[in-house]
């Protein structure tokens, strides 16, 4: 039996559908990870680590 073009169109879009996913997904993670990663100064907006209590280029303490 011929695959019918509805189905082929349906496959089609659903690959799109999670291709498309995946892409927002990676780019959400990524986001989320930059800025889990790393803080900007306050005073210079420098990007100092998550973690760290005074920036690395101008001396303020970070929050
Ligand atoms: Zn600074």
């Amino acid at each position: 039996m011929v695959a019918q073009p509805v189905t082929f169109i349906v496959l089609v879009l659903l690959v799109l559908l999670i291709g498309g996913g995946c892409v927002l997904i990676r780019s959400a993670m990524r986001r989320g990870a930059a800025a889990a990663s790393s803080v900007a100064c306050p005073s210079c907006r420098h990007a100092n680590p998550a973690d760290a209590r005074f920036c690395a280029h101008c001396g303020a303490a970070m929050r």
